[in-house]
């Protein structure tokens, strides 16, 4: 059971971000080169480890929003999800994927406990496996299919853009981390560079 705040169940079905710009993040993930996939996920990571170096990182910035240590603790579940979906779309026709209920796993994983110093290597290692896995995708290949557990039919290609969307979302999710001002009870006020570029 969790004491600090419970965070209301994601039930939104995200697949309209394959056809039209976030109007929140502002990834256009339709318009993204699939070569590009891998790359790119591997840029929000290398974004991740400077949100995750945040003075606050590990605060909840309202009791019922994650911290930017859960939201990395999640991505990393997202990406390494993703990385078996992709495996089993190119190992089987049209596989049907085993529901993930994001909720259930961060309570039965204690996302709320997670280890904020090593949330950054985990989430790296897991971009970095599933980034190399879009890498390696053969060209007639970005079209065999897969079905999730609801019904929504994905291709190798759809599902990355997906994957992309998901976790370029959360890192805008987090971006107050590296605006926020040091807590007042860090030993050192150092004061973070203003103005983020990129
Ligand atoms: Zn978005």
């Amino acid at each position: 059971m969790s004491t600090s705040g419970e965070i209301a169940p994601d039930t939104k079905d995200w697949t309209w971000v394959l056809d039209r710009p976030c109007p929140e993040c502002g990834l256009d993930s339709g318009a993204v080169d699939r070569a590009d996939l891998g790359p790119l996920i591997l840029d929000n990571a290398i974004g991740w480890q400077r949100a995750l170096a945040a003075p606050q990182a590990a605060q909840r910035p309202e009791p019922a929003v994650w911290s930017p240590t859960e939201y990395a603790a999640h991505v990393r579940d997202v990406h390494r999800i993703f990385a078996e979906r992709v495996g089993l779309m190119l190992a089987e026709d049209d596989p049907t994927f085993a529901n993930w209920d994001q909720d259930e796993t961060a309570l039965t994983d204690r996302y709320d406990l997670q280890q904020p110093e090593q949330a950054p290597a985990e989430l790296l290692a897991a971009a970095e496996v599933v980034a190399a896995a879009y890498d390696a995708v053969p060209g007639e290949a970005w079209d065999r299919r897969g079905t999730r557990s609801n019904g929504s039919v994905f291709t190798v290609e759809s599902i990355g853009r997906y994957h992309l969307h998901d976790v370029v979302h959360h890192l805008w999710d987090v971006r107050w981390v590296e605006a926020a001002p040091s807590a007042p009870s860090a030993p050192s006020a150092s004061s973070a560079p203003s103005g983020s570029s990129g």
